[in-house]
């Protein structure tokens, strides 16, 4: 079992841990998972410390090693964004983190060198992450669509944004 961190693996902020029984709808082999309280402002979550993913070799604290301040940050936001506690596994961890990579890009490209990529807007849907973005011009949302998205159905989204 991996040890569990004395501060919040998003802000570094003092944090309240304890390892729960996951939730029935969330498969773990049986093993605890970590549930944190940070006292900065990310409010609460829970971690699937040993998780694995087929298509991603690290686990969540292996992720979160080689992260950037401005991609903690955009993890601290979208947690304290969610109505209820999420579970951290790689899977997802390696989904937000590619969200706010491509809103950065995105945004970038639009034009808005100064954007401020907040957080997800808190949905649940780490396929296709709804991204807040704060710029001089304005707030908008950057929706990042996974890779396995087939063409007609961002096509589909296309038309009706554009309706
Ligand atoms: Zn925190």
């Amino acid at each position: 079992m991996s040890s569990t961190p004395d501060n919040c693996l998003f802000c570094g902020a003092n944090v309240q841990t304890e390892l729960v029984p996951p939730p029935d709808w969330h498969a773990t082999d049986n093993r605890l998972i970590l549930s944190c309280t940070c006292e900065g402002s990310c409010g609460s979550m829970l971690i699937d410390l040993e998780g694995k993913h087929s298509k991603i070799k690290s686990t969540v604290l292996e992720l979160l090693n080689d992260v950037t301040q401005e991609e903690l940050l955009f993890l601290s936001r979208s947690n304290s964004n969610w109505v209820d506690d999420v579970i951290y596994e790689p899977y997802m961890v390696q989904r937000l983190l590619e969200a706010q990579r491509a809103a950065t890009i995105a945004s970038d490209r639009f034009g808005f060198e100064d954007a401020d990529v907040i957080g997800t807007a808190g949905g649940l849907d780490f396929s296709n992450i709804l991204v807040m973005v704060e710029a001089g011009e304005g707030r908008f949302t950057i929706r990042v669509l996974g890779v396995e998205v087939e063409d007609n159905v961002v096509r589909s989204e296309a038309f009706w944004l554009n309706y």
